[in-house]
């Protein structure tokens, strides 16, 4: 499939091409052109912004009631139910994951703009206890124009999940999806634009990240930049942000520890690491791809895993049955490969995978096998940095000291995953692991409702969950004065 047209972008609601260089857009799973577009230009960043602010100042938008911004919002998510096929077949062409993964993140796109529309609609402004003879109350605003940044891995999950808060919040949102898969968000905005949204409080702005995100960044009338992506990019923007002193958020990197211990549901356990680490073919900030196993379960764990992990079908991404698709690029595919060498190199044994699978379509995407190492240490390369492609390294442990202190040797801390019977066990290491999310005898489980986000290197701020609106918001304290004479202090001024 080939989308003819050369696609317009949108700048503050003007559907028009943009005044960039042109580019097409490739399926990674034939590397064909799938479309093509002009990339966003700074003179469309200007216009896309002020249109924006015009748009949050005039629209009413801001000033609508909670649940009439609402009403729009459901209205959003039902259009999305209503397109969703047309959707997951643009998001496959747009990054070439599993037909069925991108069923899974248009649904949670919908459910994404469901739930903001329900923390909008229901969202407390509290009266706080009084300490004086006035009654004290903590409202929220919203921004103004605010700015979100996404990657190319799960593009329409990414996007719904900052535009739907920053909109609930009453904001205008400028929106800079990753260079390489715009589709999913320009298909979003107009399907904002068919729900009700006004005109100009929605830009998408696809482009360099270097170009079009930097100047949104450094925009005086940008209150808020909502960025995932890299650790490094996203220490960048933050820099930015410091000197304007405005608040961000980073949903940065991850390498993720799973864990395996004695007492372990095998058959569960070997079900739930080939998931973390090979769906979405790794490109996942929550990969779990640092393997931690008990040393007597080490052994057959293994086995069991490599079986797996071979087994995996890998292929056409538009196949019902295919469950892991292409990486995103040629570039990617090298990066990861330098990786897989790089493993070697520091003494890694490689136990299955470590190729470009050949023949049909392997040869024509930028597919790459499941791979598992195993023989380094934490301490190793492979081991502390993210390699973002279908690569497990795995590690034996002795003891439960040992195994902390390993698992939480990194400078990421997005996610972990523990494989246990033991209740309390689980427990304890759930409570002692550094990560924004610990999954128990699951992993890689997403529920809108539950706050997300990494520490350290892993990121700032959480999306998600009721409270993620307040990220769009500035709170205020309102003091109302109930004495019925002047303030004691001041002198008393006769007429
Ligand atoms: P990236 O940092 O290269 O790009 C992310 C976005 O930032 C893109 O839109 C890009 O164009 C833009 N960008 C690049 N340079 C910029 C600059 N100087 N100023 C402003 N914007 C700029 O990341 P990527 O390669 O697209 O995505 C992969 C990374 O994203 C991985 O590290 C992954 O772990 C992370 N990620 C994190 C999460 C999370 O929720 N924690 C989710 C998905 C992906």
């Amino acid at each position: 499939m080939r989308l003819d047209q050369l696609q317009p972008i949108c700048v503050a609601g003007e559907w028009r091409l943009g005044t960039g260089a042109r580019y097409a857009t490739l399926y990674p799973a034939t590397g064909e052109a799938v479309t093509e577009l002009h990339a966003a230009s700074a003179d469309d960043v200007e216009a896309a912004i002020a249109g924006a602010h015009q748009a949050f100042l005039h629209s009413g938008w801001a000033q609508r009631k909670p649940h009439e911004r609402a009403a729009v919002l459901y209205r959003v998510a039902q259009l999305i139910r209503e397109q969703s096929e047309e959707l997951a077949q643009l998001q496959r062409l747009d990054n070439g994951k599993p037909i069925k993964e991108t069923r899974a993140l248009v649904a949670s796109a919908a459910g994404t703009f469901q739930f903001f529309a329900a923390a909008c609609e229901t969202l407390e402004e509290v009266i706080t206890p009084s300490r004086g003879d006035f009654v004290t109350m903590s409202v929220y605003e919203p921004m103004g124009v605010v700015a979100a940044i996404t990657p190319w891995n799960s593009p329409i999950a990414s996007e719904a999940q900052k535009m739907a808060p920053a909109l609930a919040a009453g904001n205008a949102v400028v929106v800079k999806p990753a260079e390489i898969t715009p589709l999913a968000a320009l298909a979003l905005a107009r399907i904002c634009d068919e729900a009700g949204v006004p005109k100009g409080l929605i830009s998408i702005l696809p482009g360099k990240g270097s170009v079009i995100g930097d100047l949104l960044t450094r925009h005086p009338l940008v209150k808020r930049v909502s960025f995932t992506g890299g650790t490094s990019t996203g220490k960048h923007i933050a820099r930015i942000a410091a000197d304007k002193m405005m608040p961000v958020s980073m949903e940065l990197g991850g390498k993720s520890p799973t864990i395996v211990l004695d007492d372990a549901d095998l058959d569960h356990a070997v079900a739930g690491v080939l998931y973390g680490i090979f769906s979405s073919s790794g490109e996942s900030c929550i990969a779990g791809s640092r393997l931690f196993v008990a040393r007597p379960l080490y052994e057959q764990f293994m086995q069991r895993l490599v079986t797996g992990a071979r087994a995996i079908r890998i292929g056409d991404p538009a196949d019902e049955h295919t469950l892991m698709g292409p990486l995103i690029s040629a570039a990617h595919r090298q990066s990861v490969e330098r990786y897989v060498d790089l493993g070697l190199s520091e003494g890694g044994q490689l136990l299955t995978g470590g190729e470009r699978p050949s023949g049909g379509i392997f040869d024509q995407g930028y597919f790459y096998t499941p791979t598992i190492i195993a023989g380094l240490g934490n301490s190793a390369r492979l081991c502390q940095e993210e390699v973002f492609g279908p690569v497990l390294v795995a590690m034996p442990f002795d003891d439960e000291a040992e195994l902390l202190a390993q698992a939480n040797d990194s400078t990421y801390a997005l996610a972990a995953g523990i494989w246990s019977r033991d209740f309390q066990r689980a427990w304890r290491l759930g409570r002692a692991l550094q990560a924004g999310t610990v999954w128990i005898n699951t992993y890689k489980q997403f529920s809108i409702s539950t706050p997300f986000g990494g520490w350290r290197d892993s990121g700032l701020g959480r999306e998600k969950g009721r409270l993620g609106i307040l990220q769009y918001m500035e709170q205020k304290s309102l003091y109302w004065g109930l004495n019925q004479q002047p303030i004691a202090w001041a002198p008393a001024v006769q007429e």
